[in-house]
């Protein structure tokens, strides 16, 4: 059997699911997933995802980040929302990473944020406690995205305006030809369409090897910690929060939905892990922050893949006209795939997108 559409979509994580919603606006299109959206293998599963409005790693973030505020509001239409705006809160050494790259995403026309004290931390949000000395930044209108019920609401939105499906089967071939692409599945159907979006995740090199040379896999650690003091880790009294810790960038989100507090290091050197070893280092850290915890109830682990500057890459195939991809959301992607998406979409349809994908071109590693 040969089905035909106009756009091919290969991988239903966020990045796919963001790519077909937008998509199935102005064109049919098939979304092909190995197994099923959302499972844990992937980069995306998961109850929270931060979202920053001034994000330290790259002041030029600020357009990806208004557009995607945008689409992820547009998400709720009446339901419940996506975006939790239960604020974050960002605190380190002045000079450190994390707050000099925040002040300087501010300046370039981010969300400036509130200045707190770590003493005004602390009044505010009473489980917090942080270093003398330190900084804080308080983002009132940044949050939590709900994960999986946002890559399920983007799906959702774009099977209901006609957007097709398949799960469960993989995309073993993606070529060129002249009338635009053939993709061949696992099982041998094959699908004819003007365009292909591959947002493949960890495994996206298999079908775009061209990024093989610049990408690698990371895996994270997540534990998720009761507080003895459960009344005051909860998203009412507890904000998101990031904390440039000594060892490494540690984040965390506040115990919603009776889940514990999740938190864990955002890791990007290669040595390895042990998931219980690294939990337990997670929640000896936290516990400087925000006052006991008991150890980690729960335990998961998902990978980063990552470029050699933990910069995105989306462009178009070097070796295929018809074939667009995103990739390598170095650990920070989430937050702006509805922006990815949408940028893909314009890209596959010949368009030009609103937000810029030149700084992510993957001619930058040449
Ligand atoms: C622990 C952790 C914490 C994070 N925290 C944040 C955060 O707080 N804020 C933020 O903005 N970002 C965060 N991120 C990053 C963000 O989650 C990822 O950038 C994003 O989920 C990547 O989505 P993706 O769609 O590219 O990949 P994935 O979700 O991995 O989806 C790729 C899909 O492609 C499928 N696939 C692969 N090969 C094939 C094939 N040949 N045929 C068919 N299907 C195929 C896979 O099965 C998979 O489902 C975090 C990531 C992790 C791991």
């Amino acid at each position: 059997m040969t089905r035909t559409c106009d756009v091919v979509v290969v991988g239903l994580g966020v990045m796919g699911a963001a790519a077909m919603a937008s998509l199935s606006r102005r064109a049919a299109v098939i979304g092909i997933e190995r197994a099923e959206p959302g499972h844990i293998g992937g980069s995306s599963w998961g109850e929270s995802r931060m979202i920053r409005l001034s994000n330290f790693e790259n002041p030029g973030y600020a357009p990806l980040v208004r557009r995607s505020v945008e689409l992820w509001d547009d998400l709720e239409q009446g339901g419940e929302p996506v975006f939790l705006r239960v604020g974050v809160l960002e605190a380190g050494p002045p000079d450190g990473a994390l707050m000099a790259g925040t002040r300087a995403a501010a300046a370039a026309g981010g969300f400036a944020g509130e200045p707190l004290t770590p003493a005004e931390a602390g009044e505010r949000f009473p489980a917090v406690a942080l270093p003398a000395g330190w900084t804080a930044t308080l983002q009132p209108g940044a949050g939590l995205l709900r994960a999986d019920l946002g890559v399920r609401r983007l799906l959702a939105a774009a099977t209901a305006r006609g957007a097709e499906m398949l799960c469960g089967v993989g995309v073993r071939q993606v070529s060129d030809t002249a009338a635009g692409v053939t993709v061949v599945l696992d099982d041998g159907e094959q699908i004819q369409a003007a365009a292909a979006v591959i947002t493949a995740g960890q495994e996206i090199a298999e079908l775009v090897p061209a990024l093989g040379p610049h990408l690698r896999v990371r895996p994270q650690v997540l534990g998720w910690y009761r507080s003895e003091r459960p009344q005051l880790v909860g998203p009412e009294r507890l904000p998101a929060f990031a904390f440039d810790d000594p060892e490494g960038f540690l984040y965390g989100f506040p115990d919603f939905a009776g889940a514990g507090v999740k938190a864990g290091f955002h890791r990007f050197d290669d040595d390895p892990v042990d998931p219980v070893t690294e939990a337990e280092r997670v929640r000896r850290h936290l516990q400087r922050f925000l006052g006991p915890l008991a150890p980690a109830h729960r335990i998961g682990t998902c990978g980063y893949t990552i470029t050699p500057d933990e910069e995105f890459v989306i462009d178009r195939d070097p070796d295929r006209d018809n074939v667009w991809f995103a990739s390598a959301c170095s650990g920070h992607g989430f937050k702006f795939a509805p922006a990815i998406g949408e940028m893909l979409a314009d890209l596959a349809l010949g368009r030009t997108p609103a937000c810029d994908p030149s700084p992510y071109a993957l001619a930058r590693f040449a």
